[in-house]
């Protein structure tokens, strides 16, 4: 390798932050690869068909906060079409659908005392001040929210959310957790009107990948889809035509000068038998939130609300989410209604494997007990999605126990999103991060091994 900055590099794993870092490496000059191991690109993002429409297999919104995404969108040619759309939302609470939309309905809040109701309202109010997020990672969630909240709205509200999103994980879930979630909910609402507005650009994640892929093939990026990288291994032979062997599998062996895998920290620990035994620990170290989410398409809507939480503790769901409160039925779902039922659990339980018969039967039995007016017969199109690593879980202490992006075996770098530390899991943060850490840690590096290749 010589000091001109070109060589060729690969990336593992064709999602948000493969594609971002494909971006930006082939704009500083490289040779670049992108491997994806599904037959499609764009991860957890990607799109599937549902009855007869496309859309995203696990929900997503864009916020107006979202710079990085929208500066995406700009250069994709997609940002001016995104439609904006105030939203509002609900809470299944003792029985009943309560909306909380806006302060007035939150001073309501019937399962709450007045008190409480303020207590819990000035919890959110101040986690959305903190700027010192790693005061929060010291501290566990609940012994935080019971401090600030009292014991009351802790465990009519916050007890519930916590175990419907987390399971028991929650008990070793950090502060960092809930400041993570109310700070990009607070900047969902507009500083002036305190409106929620979400957005999505028509044709959904479908077309913002079709277009990504398109502008990267442009670009002179090599996507590959349907090739799992199996390993990456060191040659040692002094070979010019690259340091790093890769195994696609089914003989597919090919040589690069870098490798950047973007895929599951304990996945990456697996596909580089070299990595050190303190890597591999580390990386196996971090504990993933996985999803079962079921998408619906209903003849008819089942609430105002794009996002219902739930606190009563027999429901075994995390929350319904009413895309089509959002995405226009008319011109975008051939006048259907778009509904998510997702149910997130620890990587390692069983309920990630849970049948779809069972899952889809437990859904619709819910819904049935939950709102009235359901009825199975109104469901056109049901489909069960799942995965395992989704986001990595805010353990006390998390920043200093992650994995390093720059290992010790060299031009691999490990980078995804269990790095994201100033906020929670999301398009947004997935470039954010992709961007900056490109340009500084590795890119960093790389230009150092060149120096010292060269002298
Ligand atoms: C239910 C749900 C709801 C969400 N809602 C929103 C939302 O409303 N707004 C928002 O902004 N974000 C949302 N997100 C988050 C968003 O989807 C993620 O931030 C983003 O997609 C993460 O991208 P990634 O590239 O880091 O990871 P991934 O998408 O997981 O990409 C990793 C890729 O690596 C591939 N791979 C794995 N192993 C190998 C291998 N050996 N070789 C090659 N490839 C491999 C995988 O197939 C995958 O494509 C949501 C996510 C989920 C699950």
């Amino acid at each position: 390798m010589s000091t001109n900055p070109k060589s060729k590099w690969l990336v593992v794993g064709g999602g948000v932050m493969g594609l971002k870092i494909a971006k930006d490496l082939v704009a500083k000059g490289q040779d670049v690869t992108i491997a994806e191991a599904a037959p499609k690109f764009g991860g957890l993002a990607s799109a599937w068909k549902l009855g007869d429409i496309t859309w995203d297999r696990f929900y997503h919104v864009t916020l107006l906060s979202d710079s990085y995404l929208r500066e995406l969108l700009d250069e994709l040619g997609l940002e001016k079409e995104l439609d904006w759309v105030e939203t509002r939302t609900g809470f299944y609470a003792g029985g009943e659908l309560l909306s909380m939309s806006n302060t007035a309905e939150f001073l309501k809040f019937p399962p709450l005392s007045m008190f409480e109701r303020l207590r819990l309202g000035g919890t959110i109010f101040y986690a959305s001040k903190i700027r010192n997020w790693r005061r929060m990672e010291k501290l566990s969630v609940e012994k935080w929210l019971r401090r600030w909240s009292g014991n009351g709205a802790f465990e009519k509200v916050w007890l519930p959310l916590l175990k419907a999103k987390l399971g028991e994980a929650y008990k070793q879930t950090s502060a960092a957790f809930i400041w993570a979630h109310t700070a990009r909910m607070y900047k969902a609402r507009r500083s002036g009107a305190k409106k929620e507005m979400f957005g999505y650009v028509p044709g959904g994640y479908a077309r913002i990948l079709e277009r990504f892929c398109e502008y990267l093939t442009d670009k002179g990026v090599r996507l590959l889809a349907g090739h799992p990288v199996t390993s990456v291994r060191q040659c040692n032979d002094g070979s010019p035509s690259g340091q790093l062997e890769v195994d696609f599998g089914e003989g597919r062996i090919e040589r690069f000068d870098n490798v950047v895998s973007t895929i599951a920290s304990p996945l990456i620990a697996k596909q580089c038998e070299e990595l050190s035994d303190q890597e591999k620990q580390e990386l196996n170290g971090i504990k993933y939130i996985g999803v079962v989410c079921a998408s619906m398409l209903l003849k008819k809507p089942i609430s105002p609300y794009y996002v219902t939480n739930i606190t009563d503790t027999w429901v075994p769901l995390t929350a319904v989410i009413e895309m089509s409160t959002i995405v226009d039925s008319q011109t975008q779902l051939d006048g259907q209604h778009l509904v998510y039922l997702p149910k997130y659990l620890p990587d390692d339980h069983d309920g990630l494997q849970e049948s779809d018969e069972d899952y889809k039967e437990k859904c619709l039995s819910t819904l049935e007990k939950m709102y009235d007016h359901f009825s199975r017969d109104n469901v056109t199109a049901f489909q069960i999605a799942r995965a395992k690593y989704v986001a990595a879980l805010a353990t006390i202490d998390y920043s200093t126990r992650l994995p390093p992006i720059v290992t010790s075996v060299p031009g691999f770098y490990a980078l995804n999103s269990a790095h994201i530390l100033e906020g929670n899991l999301n398009v947004n943060e997935t470039i954010r991060l992709g961007e900056d850490k490109l340009a500084g840690e590795v890119w960093t590096d790389y230009l150092s091994r060149c120096k010292a290749e060269s002298a």
